[in-house]
């Protein structure tokens, strides 16, 4: 097996489609190696070797040391400089590339093979004694956190030191001899905390530094990135080990980060930071505030250091070129990083730039206009998860804010909420419900967990490509980022904000697409689905085969979801209007009557109540479906069960504090989720069906009578597990049905149908199908059923199931394909062999999860039925599964 990978002067051993194998990095490093581009040579060491280097218990095949020297020897012999050597000493940089970018996840070295005798080598060759030292320096900090894990705080206390004894404010005060000191102190450090001294030799750096990043990918922190970004563990990284190139090497060096497109908003122009005299770490860090690349950004901005394409027309004008021949030959927007030595431009990275789902939907529309790609491409480009950024509210633009301060508009949209100063905070307070706005000077990898709590991220310092920035980016957060005048205390708990102080707990509200900073909470309002939103939706409506319904039962609900572009209703949970305040006096008396009479008087209040609400529902979704579920849920639930409540729910349903206590005692069940619900109700209290029926079809008739246009409504029976059952449930709607028909002088056409919930249900399908016209899967009860898992318990444990990687994903959240799909497959093809023209849907969650819904138009359902705000994400996914 071929390990290692040779790219650079004029080699490309791999190429873009090697992703997996190389890794992004390596495989993007090849391909722009092989169109051309300036790229230092290197090479690649594949994932394979990481998975095989996990699988022999952390070592590596004693082959892997030719290959990595053969490795060396074709970057020595393309620099002309030799690794080791005192006199032209060969700098590496060793990164991590996994498949997918986890930035900032996982390792990186640079500026490895110096040593005592290589810098004075650096010295002479580049004829700056401060820049080698100063790089000397860095090496051993990084190598020495990175590899040897020693704490990063002890060297920077260090540099703090020797700064203010010589009355220093910033590392460009310092000269050559004080990095000089400063490498004695650092090799002390590293002697005292890791028992040896600093390793000399450039062999023994390559193969530690190899093996760091190797192990990162299974640090803590890119196991949290892995979970919440569903990458495999066996997936693996791969390491990149390539010829350094310096941004540092005085004023006409340089080093930057660029995309093609703007990553925030999507605008077609050139987009990035650099900095001149700066190491790549520099920019991302926030350590320096980056500068503008374009004249006209920095115009538009009002600042004053030069921009790259002012200070070095030249480089620029190539650099320009660049990006357009990579957008040209990758079809996509690029994020690019890039240095400039000495006025020599060298690509160090190129990928398919993180955008947010603004600048996804205008990058593809613009694209798909401009002949880059075409309309289907277009739609494949955006992943339907991301349209939940944009269906959410936005800040009303009418409403009065009390602006503190404006910073860089790092994530579009709002958020509003107490602020807090660490990770942990956040993820405490977001568990208790509250809504979070994380406040740090700038973020790091370690906040992972705590971005993710948020609802929205302010930073103190750091560009738009920023760890803050492009995380906040990628998960979809809100965030602002370098806002100006704001003073953290996190010990204290206090932020200071032009003069105003906040504590933790406080409101504030962040704009990420403005930039601006308020206190107290701003009022939103709905978006609007116009624009490249539309035109993208359009063209995933051309090529969907799968209808897209929703999952609704208030008028708010039903229309936002039409307006969302729903097809009609797939599941009324009627037992939602049950528990409306106003009515459950009604179905209390229902539950507590003795009789069937009692029973009947107290349906006939609820009666006019379901009826009207039904109406509602037919008059927003006028000609479309509208599939309404009988009750469900077993009685119970609408019963008090706290002490305190018996004696004012007694009173107002008109019994005894001794005959309710003793109804919820009877009603009492061990098991609930497999007890007295569903269908069960219906035949042992037909009487309940018989009203909802009765409703449903009066108001249907009502509704035709006043609009001259017929409502279409499918009644749905739950939890029916065997034929007999249905044909019960069915008798009892056509007969209602039949009666409302004669009285009302006029008939509705309508559907009989069932939720296939059960595992019996599927495997009976062929007889269930010959009493009914529709199956709708709901799989919350049938991955409970089928798994044994309890849907209400499983949050317990479920994650550690995930971690694990017993289930990949959350079955509740993700359909489980091969156990509970093959359920699906049987009870499609049996229902079918019974009923060919039968009517198939889901409406369980997994309606609005693209994985699943690709998996329904894999199997032939007709639709997908999806709550409001997930309709366009399943109209999007539906269009990608059928193409
Ligand atoms: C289901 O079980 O998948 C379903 C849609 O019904 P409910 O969630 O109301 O039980
Ligand atoms: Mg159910």
């Amino acid at each position: 097996t071929q390990y290692v990978y040779k790219f650079g002067g004029g080699v490309a051993e791999g190429s873009a489609d090697d992703r997996n194998l190389l890794g992004g990095k390596g495989a993007n490093l090849a391909e722009m190696a092989a169109i051309g581009l300036p790229v230092p040579p290197g090479f690649t060491i594949s994932t394979e070797m990481c998975t095989r280097y996990y699988d022999d218990g952390e070592r590596f095949p004693e082959s892997l040391k030719a290959d990595v020297a053969a490795g060396v020897k074709h970057i020595e012999a393309i620099t002309g400089k030799s690794f080791g050597g005192a006199d032209d000493p060969l700098l590496v940089s060793v990164r991590s590339g996994a498949r997918v970018s986890m930035p900032g996840m996982m390792d990186t070295v640079l500026n490895l093979g110096l040593n005592d005798a290589t810098v004075a080598g650096l010295a002479s060759i580049s004829g700056d004694e401060r820049f080698a030292w100063d790089s000397y320096r860095r090496f051993i900090q990084m190598y020495s956190d990175v590899v040897l894990g020693l704490e990063h705080d002890l060297f920077e206390e260090a540099l703090e030191i020797i700064k203010e004894d010589n009355g220093f404010f910033l590392d460009t005060e310092m000269e050559s001899s004080h990095w000089q000191a400063l490498v004695g102190e650092y090799k002390e450090i590293v002697e005292r905390e890791w028992g040896k001294p600093f390793p000399q030799d450039a062999e023994e750096q390559l193969w530690g530094a190899i093996s760091a990043v190797f192990g990162s990918w299974q640090s803590e922190r890119a196991k949290v990135y892995r979970r919440l970004n569903d990458i495999p563990a066996d997936w693996g990284t791969a390491v990149n080990v390539q010829a350094m190139v310096f941004g540092n090497m005085g004023e006409t060096s340089a080093t930057g980060v660029a995309f093609t497109r703007n990553p925030s908003d999507g605008t077609h122009a050139y987009y990035g930071e650099w900095l001149v005299n700066a190491q790549g770490e520099d920019v991302v860090a926030g350590i320096r505030t980056p500068q503008y690349l374009t004249k006209a950004a920095r115009e538009e901005a009002g600042a004053k250091p030069l921009s790259m394409e002012e200070a070095m027309p030249e480089t620029y004008a190539e650099l320009a070129r660049v990006f357009d021949l990579l957008e040209a030959h990758y079809r996509d927007m690029q994020d690019i990083e890039f240095t400039v030595e000495r006025g020599q431009l060298w690509m160090l990275q190129t990928r398919s730039g993180k955008r947010t789902a603004k600048a996804a939907l205008k990058i593809a529309v613009d694209m798909a206009g401009e002949g880059l790609i075409s309309e289907q491409e277009a739609v494949l480009r955006v992943d339907p998860m991301a349209l939940d950024q944009l269906l959410h509210p936005t800040l009303d633009p009418d409403a009065a804010r009390d602006v503190l301060t404006n910073g860089l508009p790092a994530s579009p949209g709002a958020a509003s909420g107490v602020i807090v100063f660490d990770a942990d905070t956040a993820e405490r307070r977001n568990e208790m419900g509250d809504s979070v706005i994380l406040v740090r000077v700038e973020t790091s990898p370690e906040d992972i967990h705590g971005m993710h709590a948020a609802k929205g991220i302010l930073t103190a310092r750091g560009g738009m490509t920023s760890h803050a920035a492009v995380v906040a980016r990628g998960m979809g957060r809100p965030c602002v980022s370098g806002a100006g005048g704001l003073t953290i205390d996190a010990k204290a708990g206090t932020l200071t904000i032009t003069g105003r102080e906040f504590r933790e707990g406080d409101v504030l509200t962040i704009d990420g697409s403005t930039g601006e900073v308020m206190a107290g909470e701003v009022p939103t309002i709905q978006p609007e689905l116009v624009g490249d939103f539309g035109t993208l939706m359009g063209w995933a409506d051309k090529v969907r085969r799968l209808a897209v319904r929703t999952n609704a039962e208030t008028p708010l609900d039903c229309q936002t979801a039409r307006d969302f572009g729903a097809e009609g209703i797939g599941l009324c949970r009627t037992e939602h209007m049950f528990f409306d305040s106003a009515r459950i006096t009604a179905v209390r008396q229902m539950i507590l009557a003795e009789n069937e009479e009692g029973r009947r008087a107290a349906l006939a209040k609820l009666l006019p109540e379901q009826r009207a609400d039904f109406a509602r529902i037919f008059e927003i979704m006028v000609g479309l479906p509208v599939t309404i579920r009988l009750l469900d849920p077993p009685l119970h639930e609408f019963l008090p069960h706290g002490e305190a409540e018996f004696a004012e729910v007694a009173e107002a349903a008109d019994v005894g504090v001794e005959t309710l206590k003793r109804r919820v005692a009877e009603l009492h069940e061990f098991n609930p989720m497999l007890g007295h619900r569903g269908c069960r109700l219906g035949v042992t209290y037909p009487e309940i069906y018989e009203m909802q029926a009765r409703a449903i079809f009066e108001a249907a008739c009502d509704v035709a009578e006043a609009s001259g246009e017929a409502p279409i409504p499918e009644v749905m029976i739950p939890l029916v597990a065997t034929r007999k059952e249905l044909a019960l449930m069915r008798d009892v709607v056509d007969s209602t049905a039949k009666a409302v028909f004669a009285e009302k002088g006029r008939e509705i056409a309508y559907l009989v149908g069932t939720m296939i919930e059960l595992p019996r249900a599927a495997l009976m399908a062929d007889h269930i199908a010959n009493e009914g016209e529709f199956f709708s899967f709901g799989t919350n009860d049938l991955t409970q059923t089928a798994l044994g898992v309890s849907r209400d318990d499983a949050a317990r444990f479920l994650g550690q199931y995930v971690d694990k990687g017993i289930y990949p994903r959350d079955p509740f959240v993700s359909l489980d394909i091969e156990g509970v799909g093959q359920l699906i497959e049987i009870a499609v093809e049996k229902g079918r062999a019974t009923r060919p023209d039968i009517k198939l849907g889901i409406c369980g969650e997994h309606g609005g999860d693209p994985a699943s819904i690709a998996f329904c138009d894999h199997v032939g359902l007709d639709y997908v039925s999806a709550s409001p705000y997930r309709v366009p994400i399943a109209r999007l996914a539906a269009a990608q599964a059928a193409l």
